[in-house]
């Protein structure tokens, strides 16, 4: 269907009207190059998230770096894009697979309980919940297979990299040389993104299984009443659901943050100058390093060797430093 300002896109609903004119105009675009839906939504992504890259940097947009430039001054860099509606859309796909998880445990399994709480006094407790639990994984398995969940996390990579990719495309163009076009590392790199994502993610959901089963056969051995029992199955969704959105901001992160290193490297940036979020939630270690100067390679190196976007949730940029 069309996009419109009107009636665009659902993640940009709750946009300022610069993202959504953006959106729609990239997200229209891909449509008339006959992009399917989905991935016209990714072009609507990258094209706000340039807008919110644009809102950021306004103390050093383009025009400065070049001006600077004729002043025979290295120019500086401005800063390479946030992702967190990167991370919220992917969070979106892994929560609508938890939801799915939930919803068979709620069907599947949680009906059930009364029957194997009534045979509690005899061990047919045990058989029953394992038939019950291996139901709700193949029903599970069967919607959402190792390969669905690789394509989800591919998508999200591919996504991301479009993003800084076309930062780097604009930063090529400060330094005046030719945009790299051979990254022999991003195959490779979107390959391990992938395989740890379906590893965390299976996991994940294999570990609400368990939960869940536990929570049964102890609630049966301990004479625990219906009520009680469902009540804790229920009190483990929240924490899944929280569980998946870190997945989905960690990894994104470090994956951004692994881009960025490798194409800095590769325009031949030596150093990087550390840059927080800027708000209260950055760790005191990070704040305690803003601004200053470190190396991709050799020294002086970051405190704890960590670069921006690899500790859990870290949410720092790395400004390329043009020498
Ligand atoms: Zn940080």
């Amino acid at each position: 269907m069309p996009w419109t300002i009107a009636d665009p896109p659902n993640v940009a609903k709750n946009w300022s009207v610069a993202k959504q004119k953006a959106c729609v105009k990239s997200a229209q675009a891909a449509l008339n190059r006959g992009a399917s839906e989905e991935n016209s939504i990714f072009a609507c992504i990258g094209a706000a998230e340039n807008v919110d890259h644009m809102d950021q940097n306004q103390e050093t947009p383009l025009d400065l770096s070049r001006q600077l430039r004729g002043n025979k001054k290295a120019p500086i860099a401005p800063l390479p894009p946030q992702t967190n509606v990167l991370e919220a859309q992917y969070f979106k796909e892994l929560n609508q697979m938890v939801r799915f998880q939930h919803k068979i445990i709620r069907e599947t399994v949680m009906t059930k309980v009364p029957i194997i709480l009534k045979d509690a006094r005899i061990d047919d407790y045990v058989d029953d919940t394992g038939r019950v639990m291996a139901n709700a994984r193949v029903q599970f398995a069967e919607a959402y297979p190792e390969s669905r969940m690789a394509e989800m996390a591919g998508r999200a990579a591919l996504a991301t990299n479009r993003v800084n990719r076309a930062y780097y495309d604009r930063f090529y163009k400060i330094l005046n040389v030719n945009p790299i076009v051979s990254e022999p590392w991003l195959g490779p790199t979107v390959k391990a993104f992938t395989e740890t994502n379906v590893s965390l993610i299976t996991k994940m959901t294999q570990t609400e299984f368990a939960d869940v089963e536990e929570i049964i056969l102890r609630g049966a051995q301990s004479g625990s009443t219906v009520k009680s029992v469902q009540a804790e199955i229920t009190a483990t969704f929240p924490k899944e659901v929280n569980r998946a959105k870190l997945i989905a901001q960690d990894q994104i992160q470090k994956f951004n943050g692994n881009l960025n290193r490798n194409r800095q490297i590769d325009a031949g940036v030596k150093k990087y100058q550390w840059v927080t979020s800027g708000d209260e939630r950055v760790r005191s270690s990070h704040r305690a390093i803003n601004g200053n100067i470190y190396a991709w390679r050799g020294s002086p190196r970051p405190p704890d060797g960590d670069d921006p976007g690899q500790a859990v949730r870290c949410r720092c940029r790395s400004r390329p430093i043009i020498e």
